[in-house]
């Protein structure tokens, strides 16, 4: 088997971090963590925690550091990851989520192999971001030029494809405004402390998914 691989991904939104993750999680058989998809899986069940988690989503806003790092934590011990490694989508989005990561993974003995930037300019980020649809049962990821074979029904497991609550005018422009302001410098942040590989967002997924691959492998190749 392919071996597993601890992978953090950034990336503006629409630069299709979450398609490229669900990928990347199958290719190397290691869980996709998505905070967004956590949120989104609680605000669904109703929990307490999807009630708190709701307000911020619909608004465009970030949720506290404190609940999405514990969040974070929580899913990163479980076995599978502990085990095989993840890739993280999503998370971390502030220096304070980056600094709890490391500690994190410092203190369980699990380093990171890579982070890789995917980027997109924030005009083709809007243009993708308004085309994109979302299965709401299992998340896969389309967009109106690449729909589902059958209406808007998910291939992947029948759902109902939807757009997404936060994907209002309003809320994007505040979730790009937040990624510029307080993601942009954790490319930074990983260059310094970690290896960070750029790659560029465009063309078909598949394109995309070998450039990511390619570079998770090589730095993997240079570290025997
Ligand atoms: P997008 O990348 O389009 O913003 P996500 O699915 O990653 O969408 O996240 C949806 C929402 O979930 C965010 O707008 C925010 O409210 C919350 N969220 C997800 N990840 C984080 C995070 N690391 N820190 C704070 N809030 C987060």
């Amino acid at each position: 088997m392919v071996r597993g691989v601890r992978l953090v991904i950034l990336g503006r939104q629409g630069a299709g971090k979450g398609t490229q993750c669900m990928r990347l999680a199958r290719h190397y058989v290691v869980p996709h963590v998505s905070t967004g998809d956590i949120f989104r899986a609680s605000v669904k069940a109703g929990s307490e925690f999807g009630i708190q988690a709701e307000e911020y989503m619909q608004a465009g806003k970030l949720v506290p550091d404190a609940i999405v790092i514990g969040v974070v934590r929580e899913r990163l011990c479980q076995r599978d990851a502990k085990a095989r490694g993840f890739i993280l989508d999503g998370f971390p989005r502030t220096a304070d989520q980056a600094e709890a990561l490391d500690e994190m993974l410092v203190a369980e003995g699990m380093p990171l192999d890579l982070t890789l930037d995917l980027e997109i300019s924030e005009e083709d980020a809007l243009t993708r971001l308004a085309a994109r649809r979302v299965c709401s049962t299992c998340a896969t990821i389309y967009s109106t030029a690449r729909r589902p074979a059958i209406d808007w029904t998910c291939d992947n497991c029948g759902g109902e494809v939807v757009q997404r609550h936060d994907d209002t005018e309003e809320a994007i422009c505040k979730r790009l405004a937040d990624y510029n302001e307080l993601t942009t410098p954790l490319i930074e942040w990983y260059t310094e402390r970690h290896s960070l590989v750029q790659i560029g967002a465009y063309g078909t997924p598949d394109e995309v998914l070998t450039r990511m691959v390619r570079a998770i492998d090589a730095r993997r190749c240079n570290e025997g």
